[in-house]
């Protein structure tokens, strides 16, 4: 499934194959890796970049949104004559001149929810289930709690690993769950069910969402490459004001019912 790496890439990926972590070994998992991204804001544009040019071999993008002023402050894929434009078309085109290694694909739709055939929106038709099995990773970039869960039950369906961001404020939140290893993003939201706010209305610091959706890259690329150690069954969280980067640890539950049955092995350690 790996392809080996022609010598022009592998002069342009020197500086990360020089690392003994990742070698050419890492490098053409890279470009071998389908990661799938869900929502094309802020914390979006920072995780595709960064994954683009760091050699993922196909990025898929799904917003339903345009491009808006108060976006440019953050989303850096985005340039002003792109306002009023589809996000994903306008990404996927400043994505291909960064990395012509990487494919990127654009859907501009939303998920369907779950009672979508009820009262379906104006969103074109996406294919839950295909979306997610059919790729590698996925990283939420998304802002409300309904989509996260519906993605967070997909991946555990589909046993497809979950790299989540959250940025408010001044504040930042990152969440990994591995499917048959980890407690899930649902097990997350009994421990913090914050009240829901976006940042439409609490507003945010342009770094930090920045600067999560980077992390979330890293996470990822960790994943996909075997590389290191990623923090499961923890919150990360980082304030952009006092500098502090904390980590919480999740305590041992069987009672989720979107990850309780598959961690059965892995979580009966006397918890
Ligand atoms: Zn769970």
């Amino acid at each position: 499934m790996k392809a080996p790496l022609t010598t022009k890439q592998v002069m342009r990926y020197n500086r990360q194959i020089v690392l003994p972590q990742i070698d050419i070994d890492g490098q053409e998992l890279l470009a071998s890796s389908r990661v799938l991204i869900i929502g094309v804001g802020g914390l979006g544009n920072a995780a595709a970049t960064s994954l683009c040019g760091s050699g993922v071999g196909k990025i898929t993008l799904v917003d339903e949104d345009i491009v808006e002023h108060t976006n440019l402050p953050r989303q850096t894929l985005f340039d002003e004559t792109q306002v009023g434009h589809s996000k994903v078309a306008a990404a996927k085109a400043r994505l291909s001149q960064l990395n012509s290694d990487c494919v990127t694909v654009g859907i501009e739709a939303s998920l369907q929810s779950d009672n979508s055939q009820l009262a379906d929106t104006h969103s074109a038709e996406i294919n839950n289930d295909e979306l997610i099995s059919e790729h590698d990773i996925v990283l939420d970039c998304t802002d409300n709690t309904q989509s996260r869960d519906l993605i967070n039950r997909l991946c555990y369906k589909h046993g497809v690993p979950l790299i989540s961001g959250a940025a408010i404020r001044f504040e930042g939140q990152l969440f990994v769950a591995k499917p048959g290893e980890s407690q899930c993003y649902a097990c997350l939201r009994r421990l913090f069910s914050a009240p829901e706010l976006s940042c439409t209305e609490a507003g945010i610091f342009s770094p930090v969402v920045n600067i999560v959706g980077t992390y979330q890259a890293l996470l990822a690329m960790q994943v996909l490459m075997g590389v290191g150690s990623v923090p499961l069954n923890t919150l990360l969280t980082f304030d952009g004001l006092q500098h502090e980067w904390q980590q919480w640890s999740l305590p041992n539950t069987m009672q989720c019912d979107v990850c309780g049955e598959q961690n059965k092995d892995t979580n009966n350690t006397d918890g």
